[in-house]
């Protein structure tokens, strides 16, 4: 099974996505996770995609879509993949349609995860990222057992500078301008369903489970 999560930065579609790709054995394709890595290692990738996140800007198109395509090579992706943060542009969109349909599959469904912008902004200024593993916390609803430090791995915990209140302002914008358009898109496809992302963090994945007919 093939599906895309939608929704705005801090819908909580990175939580949900690493969640339901666990629950369902698939694996959990995060854009934002392999740039972040790249930037840490400073790979040349990460040396490119670096001044794009950091402004909230979108890195271009042909650089991420050669990041999927890579990646969708891998056999472990034949399970089912979780694509969180991509695609994100209608080109990226079209360009996830050629890859799956070269490799003889399709998209199955796309979940838009609907939250309130107040809701949004409050959730992205208390987030707090592990600077070694990139596992994630929130100071209010997820804290780490202990303050600033990483309960995986032990590392410093930081706010992404991607997190601050002016750069998430310009993420926003970026988003319902090159990304909402993929919601009507898929309407058109027919793979479209949409699903509330308020709410307690399990509740929030039954719900999405239940969107993709997977429980009842
Ligand atoms: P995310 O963790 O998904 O919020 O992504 C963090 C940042 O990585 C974004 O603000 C973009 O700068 C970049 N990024 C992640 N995924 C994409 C994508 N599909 N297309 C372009 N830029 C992306």
């Amino acid at each position: 099974m093939y599906l895309v999560l939608i929704g705005p930065p801090g819908s909580g579609k990175g939580t949900q996505a690493k969640r339901m790709a666990e629950e369902l054995g698939f694996v959990h394709l995060s854009t934002g996770d392999i740039l972040r890595e790249a930037v840490r290692e400073g790979t040349p990738l990460g040396l490119e995609a670096k001044k794009y996140m950091e402004e909230g800007r979108l890195v271009p198109d042909e650089v991420v879509i050669g990041i999927v395509r890579e990646k969708l090579r891998s056999p472990e992706c034949e399970k089912g993949v979780v694509f969180d943060g991509f695609p994100r542009t209608i080109s990226q969109a079209e360009a996830l349609d050629r890859i799956l349909e070269e490799l003889g599959r399709r998209l199955d469904r796309v979940v838009e995860v609907e939250v309130s912008e107040e809701e949004v902004l409050r959730r992205l200024t208390g987030r707090r990222t592990c600077r070694n593993c990139g596992a994630m916390y929130h100071v209010f609803f997820e804290p780490p057992k202990v303050e600033g430090v990483c309960d995986k791995c032990g590392g410093p915990l930081y706010q992404r500078e991607d997190d601050k209140e002016d750069v998430i302002k310009e993420r926003l914008r970026v988003y319902r301008k090159d990304t909402e358009p993929l919601i009507s898109y898929y309407e058109k496809k027919g793979v479209l369903v949409k699903v509330k992302g308020e709410g307690p963090i399990e509740e929030v994945k039954q719900r999405l489970l239940e969107a993709i007919g997977v429980r009842r």
